[in-house]
């Protein structure tokens, strides 16, 4: 079992990247699906970390399996930080990408400073340790969406050091930046 990792996500888009980044590791990453768990984990907490681990937990004390789980979102400076724990839910519980993206674009309309940070906080628990890493890129909210790669936030999220959204970048380019890829290369089992 010990070279088996579930990622405790039902997020496509992480799912994809996870397995990308953590290839060159000796471990298989399952998913959620493949351990036939269903549910929603509730995110209760009003920190990354806590909402991170709780994932995490929650899989590891049902199952015994090692877990990797993610918590991310997306913290605006000119909205003190928001959507922040709540960027999944910012236009509602069971809001799409498009509906939360459409909610910032139109709050930060007219707005000079769009500057924001991509933060993710990996849990892992590995032979029953646990351990966090963090991972942050900061860059500017664009004016309009553009890019079709990545998901969720990607299409309006422009990474400093860049002039092209994350959803103009392909896999390889975004890792360059993201904080996903940052948080994951300090893993090791
Ligand atoms: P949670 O971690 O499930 O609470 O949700 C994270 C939220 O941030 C979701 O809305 C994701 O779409 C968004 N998010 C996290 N990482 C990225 C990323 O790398 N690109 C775009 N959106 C992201």
């Amino acid at each position: 079992m010990s070279n088996k990792i579930v990622f405790v996500s039902g997020n496509q888009g992480k799912i994809k990247e996870v397995k990308s980044f953590l290839k060159d590791l000796k471990i298989k990453i399952l998913t959620l699906k493949d351990i036939d768990f269903n549910a929603t984990i509730d995110e209760p907490y009003v920190t990354f970390a806590e909402n991170s681990k709780i994932k995490a937990q929650t899989i590891h004390s049902t199952y015994g399996y090692n877990c990797i789980s993610d918590d991310s979102g997306l913290m605006v400076k000119t909205l003190d930080g928001e959507p922040g724990v709540n960027t999944a839910r910012y236009a509602g519980k069971g809001a799409t990408s498009h509906e939360n993206m459409d909610k910032l674009l139109n709050v930060l309309k007219g707005k000079k400073d769009r500057s924001a940070e991509f933060i993710t906080i990996i849990t892992l628990i590995h032979n029953n340790k646990i351990n966090q890493f963090e991972g942050k890129v900061k860059g500017s909210i664009s004016n309009s969406k553009t890019g079709a790669y990545g998901f969720g936030y990607d299409p309006i999220f422009i990474p400093d050091g860049s002039d092209l959204t994350f959803g103009q970048m392909k896999k390889e380019e975004k890792a360059m930046y993201s904080h996903r890829a940052k948080a994951l290369k300090k893993v090791r089992v």
